[in-house]
């Protein structure tokens, strides 16, 4: 009976409305929010958003007597049905229990329509946690000036965490906005700003008038300045870093025409950036109107604008047709590269695209690799099942590169006028709609079918689709591109070039990049030394050049680029150049003690996608022990006091131990606090001593509710080199947790033989 009054409906809708997306509650197919009018107030003291949402949603099944939403820590306070003379209706809400990936279930009670059109007007009071994953709140010290800065990400499922409703990449809205900042603060979105914008009173205005799915809605508050590139392109930023900006990215306004040339008109009138805080966790957004650029991107001689060349190409891919469920996140981020590639080629030349491609395929082969090594092959199929899992996870170069090269494969078999073709009919014909891997196929199928076509299976197809790993049609990418510079990294190690007559004054990163990546962990001292003074290679300048340069002073253990290192990892909040160092740290052997030396001072400025990231590196799992959720604030608490510690900080004794702790001694002697202060106090580490530096090891961490058991071994290094002396003791510590603060109450310290 449903069928038949809703199937009228449906055969209206984008193709996509229909298919069940596994990480959302929504029911899309009995309700659809259409517009979301946004009413909020940023907190900076408190890290909240507050106010209200108020959600146009069209009733799709007439019987329907429950408005499911999605939601994730929301502190919710009324809903109101807002009847069509203004009449406020208090609605009764339940918010479910929180599922560790999808948060919590709103539904509400009795949300029937009660107007001809099929629209209710369902009004939300509520406001975010300070833990909303969406939401990162930077102190002035991580952004460039004196003030603080927030930004929201909304992909994939984060949208939820500051906006109650539909969160599925299958349902657009628009949406309106009015957002509060403190004064002398400036907001944007991902939507047109709309007059009147009160900077004084800290009052702005926003209009997005193409739908677009919840994970695309996105807000910054900053002290922002904006400049003009052209007629319809612009950077924002914050002041510092507006010149540097727009001397980087003078190219817009070109990009912007070259990607109209190869996919069709650009939809959606204004195309600006926003150049992020360094505390920026990822290396851009693809908000729509205003993308979100990592500062890493701007290296001063605009060697990395691909990353501005893919982020706008969403423009087309990802923002005009999105995957339906994050299983066919290779729709929006293969479909992205492809173009990204070809609009590279276009504006940098073969050669340039060739080095990319060239990377990126190491990358994907890599990728393909550690999905079989993980026991899960099928993460190298392009159409992923994601279900019970976060959809970050499936977040691997396979959907980019993989997804890349089916467009290359079928680039190859149509010939390049013909598939441009076929793209921009692609385009056109599900602008601001949704598709499924499924529809892909099915529509490509269609295709195929059409006089002229090439001839390809679909069994050729699926071996992309659905098989994992390389298929049999993957196109031979072409190598030989970096062969000039393999040449010089033997001669240059083997010693028949000098150092100073590399040829790296024509070098693009890529080449730098491969250069570096070319050199073994046994490359002698002496060279690295001067590699590292003849081109200044260090935690500054170009990123990319300087992840590789640290890659090599990692594998290679060459201490004296140590504190560049470190000043690295603290200076950039970027996930993929943060991860992939400590990832580096985790595998050396000594590497690890450092890297979480390091992580324990970088921690605060981080994004906590990257803490977890991070911390399931440097602490894998057996030794955070199941059943310990405070295990990654008890090993920062822990490593902060073990570096305060070689320094005998007072201050870093008083914050770890209790009033009443019982300390036990090697030797059986018994000590309390007093004691240990009174000690640290008398002796604040005389220059002409060698320091010891502590790590903690082997870490084993039990938790009850408010009191938890770590347990570790504890290396002491004093000195370095062949004189450096190394202890070890195996160490239990009990915590207890009071008035929100862990603190040591028991502590027994026995010296391993
Ligand atoms: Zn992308």
């Amino acid at each position: 009976m449903r069928r038949q009054i809703v199937l009228p409906l449906l055969v209206a809708l984008p193709l996509a409305a229909a298919a069940a997306d596994p990480h959302s509650f929504a029911e899309s197919d009995r309700f659809r929010v259409e517009h979301i009018a946004l009413d909020l107030r940023a907190d900076f003291e408190a890290h909240r958003l507050e106010g209200s949402a108020e959600l146009t949603v069209l009733q799709l099944d007439p019987y329907a007597q429950e408005l499911i939403l999605d939601s994730r820590d929301l502190e919710i306070e009324s809903i109101h049905l807002i009847e069509p003379g203004g009449v406020a209706k208090v609605l009764a809400f339940t918010l479910g229990e929180r599922d560790p990936v999808l948060g919590n279930k709103l539904t509400i009670q009795s949300a029937k329509c009660c107007n001809p059109t099929g629209r209710m007007q369902i009004r939300i009071a509520y406001r975010t946690s300070p833990e909303a994953s969406a939401l990162q709140w930077l102190e002035p010290a991580q952004t460039s000036g004196p003030h603080p800065y927030l930004y929201s990400q909304g992909q994939a499922i984060h949208a939820r965490s500051w906006i109650p409703t539909q969160d599925t990449p299958a349902v657009r809205a628009t949406y309106s906005a009015r957002v509060v900042t403190p004064p002398g603060l400036v907001a944007v979105m991902s939507a047109a700003r709309r007059e009147p914008q009160d900077a004084g009173a800290g009052e702005y205005f926003f209009e997005m008038r193409q739908p677009i799915p919840a994970y695309l809605i996105a807000l910054a508050i900053g002290d922002l300045e904006f400049r003009s590139l052209g007629e319809r392109v612009g950077v924002w930023t914050e002041p510092s870093q507006l010149d540097a900006a727009a001397q980087e990215f003078v190219d817009l306004p070109r990009m912007l025409e070259a990607g109209e040339r190869i996919a069709g008109p650009y939809r959606w009138d204004r195309y600006d950036i926003l150049i992020m805080p360094r505390a920026f966790a990822y290396g851009g957004m693809e908000n729509p109107r205003l993308s979100f650029i990592s500062p890493s991107i701007v290296a001063g001689d605009r060697s990395l604008v691909s990353t501005i060349v893919h982020e706008m190409a969403h423009s087309w891919s990802g923002n005009l047709v999105t995957n339906a469920t994050w299983n066919d996140f290779w729709l929006n981020e293969g479909t992205t590269t492809y173009l990204e590639r070809r609009l590279m080629q276009a504006l940098h030349g073969e050669r340039r695209a060739r080095m990319e491609d060239a990377i990126a395929f190491e990358g994907l082969v890599q990728a393909v690799e550690d999905a079989s090594a993980a026991g899960m092959p099928e993460d190298s199929a392009l159409q992923l099942d994601l279900a019970g899992r976060d959809p970050n996870d499936g977040i691997s170069d396979v959907a980019y590169e993989k997804g890349r090269w089916l467009l290359g494969f079928l680039e190859s078999r149509f010939g390049r006028p013909a598939f441009d073709a076929f793209l921009r009919e692609y385009f056109d014909a599900h602008a601001f709609g949704s598709m499924t891997t499924a529809g892909f196929r099915d529509w490509l199928l269609a295709r195929l079918g059409r006089p002229g076509a090439p001839a390809i299976s679909a069994a050729e197809i699926d071996a992309w689709l659905y098989g994992s790993g390389l298929p049999a049609t993957m196109p031979e990418v072409p190598q030989g591109v970096f062969d000039e510079v393999d040449r010089l990294a033997k001669d240059w190690r083997e010693g028949r070039l000098a150092t100073a007559k590399l040829p790296v004054s024509g070098w693009v990163p890529q080449e730098w990049v491969r250069f570096l990546a070319q050199q073994s962990a046994d490359l002698p001292d002496g060279k690295l030394a001067e590699l590292r003074s003849c081109f200044r290679l260090g935690a500054t300048g170009n990123a990319e050049i300087a992840l590789s340069w640290l890659r090599l002073v990692v594998r290679t253990g060459y201490e004296p680029a140590y504190p560049d290192l470190e000043k690295f990892l603290l200076s950039t909040g970027r996930y993929r150049l943060v991860e992939t160092l400590y990832r580096d740290l985790a595998r050396s052997g000594s590497g690890l003690a450092l890297g979480r030396q390091i992580y324990a001072r970088a921690r605060p400025g981080y994004h906590a996608t990257i803490r977890s990231a991070v911390e399931r590196l440097l602490w894998p799992e057996p030794e955070r022990g199941d059943a310990a959720p405070a295990a990654a604030e008890l090993m920062q608490l822990l490593n902060d006091f073990l570096a305060g510690a070689s320094r005998n900080d007072v201050a870093v004794h008083e914050r770890f131990w209790a009033d009443d702790l019982i300390y036990t001694r090697s030797a059986g002697v018994r000590v309390g606090k007093a004691e240990i202060l009174a000690n640290a106090r008398s002796d604040p580490g005389a220059a002409d001593a060698a320091p010891t530096a502590y790590a903690a090891e082997d870490v084993r961490i039990q938790q009850y509710g408010d009191t938890a058991v770590v347990a570790f071994r504890l290396v002491g290094t004093t000195g370095s080199g062949d004189t450096a002396v190394v202890t070890n003791y195996l160490n239990t510590g009990t915590f207890v947790k009071r008035n929100g603060e862990w603190r040591a109450v028991a502590w027994q310290s026995t010296r391993a033989q």
